[in-house]
């Protein structure tokens, strides 16, 4: 019988860490970070330390105290020993998402990772795009390496750090093909591909002697890609499991709004409008972004993102999921300011204005990943959504509310296409973002504009019923006791305790 260990994902939606172990083999279905711990003990100011390895996360039960599956850069320098040989065959990744994915980070780089196309793709632009501490997630940075200096100069070490490209190792990464089998020793994997709130999401199907184990990851039943998870159910119940990991996030609610509807409304809310119309959506959920680029196109406006946004979706489409999006590229301001023509600069005791320099000035401050979109034809700056506010669908998310103060919109609409906020820092975050809309004079509309990445209760119960699974583990819910009702159809519940 397979052992299974919950690290995480349990009496709470995400942070899912689970070991299965059989005999001498053993895997972990996702490596993601818990929101609710990390935010019972961390805040944007204090945070763990880079320079203690693990041992923070450790400290609060954020990453579990397991042997042989963390980098041994972190071990080392913070004095602990680092086995040999890793003591799992492998991590599979449902999903890119944080609570999945995030502390893949902290793993060694021998650990095989099994993962969609998708994943990687957004997983890597994360990395590439994002200068947060713990984000090596496609490739592993060796901290605490130095190498010889090539001038020594007296007095001074004759060491320094290897940092950069130089200190960069690629991850054991393998892209897996939907319902291909793998084995990591004994126990043999099969992805499904399912539809949830951002690309690349699937379940797994795991086999060992005696156990058929299903894991659904995050899915949902009414999103553009729903025959995916459709076919996920069929296989599944073909495949007779033992036991049932199921996500349960939505099992307080039998609402649904699908990508359609809300395609449909914003088409009708923004058709023959005159004015700014600024969306905020989760800019990884690439379905959504069709979504509101649909709505741009329906009402003769351009789809405006942001280069983090157009990164990832430059990825996707050198992969081949898209060809010719018609869509402009947002460049902000930078340190130095100089994409605008007002800003000047001092040159030797001299104020110049920005457009007499160098043309190359006007790359300062800017990341090197993010100078390949500042001399594309799409380019558009605060002032050609300033001056055609009727011509572009803006989406400017939370953290960019500062371009707001440079395209100042007098009249506009602003459309919050995202979860609303279900806890206290969001909820603060909120009203934040509700001043800086009444500010600019903008109308918040809110209403049927978010459909979740998950399937509601109705549709849980009904999947569980046509896979048929022997026991069902509820995870990633806060809402276990709705699963019980299963047991009259003679499936066994059995709710999962927190591994320390
Ligand atoms: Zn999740
Ligand atoms: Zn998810």
């Amino acid at each position: 019988m397979a052992k299974i260990d919950f690290y995480g994902g349990v009496d709470e939606i995400g942070g899912n860490k689970v070991l299965v172990e059989e005999k001498n083999d053993s895997l972990f279905l996702d490596f993601g970070m818990s929101f609710k711990t990390a935010n019972q003990y961390f805040s944007e100011f204090l945070q763990p330390r880079s320079g203690n390895g693990i041992l923070d996360f450790v400290e609060f039960g954020l990453l579990p105290d397991i042997k042989g599956i963390y980098r041994e850069d972190y071990l080392r320098h913070s004095g602990l020993t680092c086995q040999e040989e890793p003591s799992v065959d492998g991590v599979l990744i449902s999903h890119a998402h944080m609570d999945h994915s995030a502390y893949v980070h902290h793993l060694r780089r021998d650990i095989p990772l099994y993962l969609t196309k998708e994943s990687y793709l957004i997983m890597k632009a994360l990395q590439d795009t994002t200068s947060t501490s713990f984000n090596e997630l496609v490739k592993l940075k060796e901290s605490f390496f130095l190498k010889p200096k090539i001038v020594v100069r007296d007095g001074y070490s004759p060491y320094t750090k290897v940092k950069g490209e130089e200190s960069e190792v690629n991850r054991d990464i393998n892209i897996i093909e939907p319902y291909k089998q793998y084995n990591l020793g004994n126990i043999s994997i099969k992805s499904a591909p399912v539809d949830h709130s951002l690309p690349g999401a699937c379940a797994f199907l795991l086999e060992t002697d005696d156990e058929a184990i299903v894991y659904t990851g995050d899915l949902r039943f009414h999103g553009r890609n729903s025959k995916m998870t459709e076919k996920f159910v069929k296989e599944s119940s073909q495949f007779q499991p033992t036991k049932m990991l199921c996500e349960g996030t939505r099992m307080n609610t039998n609402n649904n709004i699908s990508e359609e509807s809300i395609e449909e409304k914003a088409t009708h809310i923004v058709d023959g409008y005159n004015d700014h119309v600024i969306v905020n959506y989760p800019i990884r959920d690439l379905d959504r972004f069709l979504t509101f680029y649909k709505v741009a196109q329906n009402t003769d406006r351009t789809m405006v993102v942001n280069m983090k946004e157009a990164y990832l979706l430059n990825l996707f489409t050198e992969g081949g999921y898209y060809s010719n999006l018609d869509l402009a590229v947002y460049l902000p301001r930078r340190s130095w300011g100089l994409m605008g023509d007002e800003a000047c600069v001092c040159l030797e005791g001299e104020w110049v204005t920005c457009s007499d320099l160098h043309p190359q000035h006007m790359e300062d401050g800017y990341k090197k990943w993010e100078k390949r979109f500042l001399d594309l034809e799409n380019a558009v700056t605060y002032k050609d959504i300033r001056e055609n506010p009727k011509e572009y669908l803006f989406s400017c998310d939370f953290f960019e509310f500062k371009e707001l103060i440079d395209v100042k919109p007098e009249k506009g609409l602003y459309i919050w296409s995202k979860t609303e906020p279900f806890n206290d820092e969001m909820e603060i975050d909120f009203q934040k973002a509700q001043n800086w809309i009444n500010h600019f004079n903008l109308e918040m509309i809110t209403e049927g504009m978010h459909g979740s990445g998950h399937a509601n209760k109705t549709e849980i119960l009904d999947m569980i019923r046509k896979i048929n699974p022997e026991k069902v583990y509820p995870m990633h819910t806060e809402k276990k006791e709705e699963f019980e009702i299963l047991k009259n159809d003679g499936i066994e519940i059995d709710f999962p305790e927190l591994s320390q």
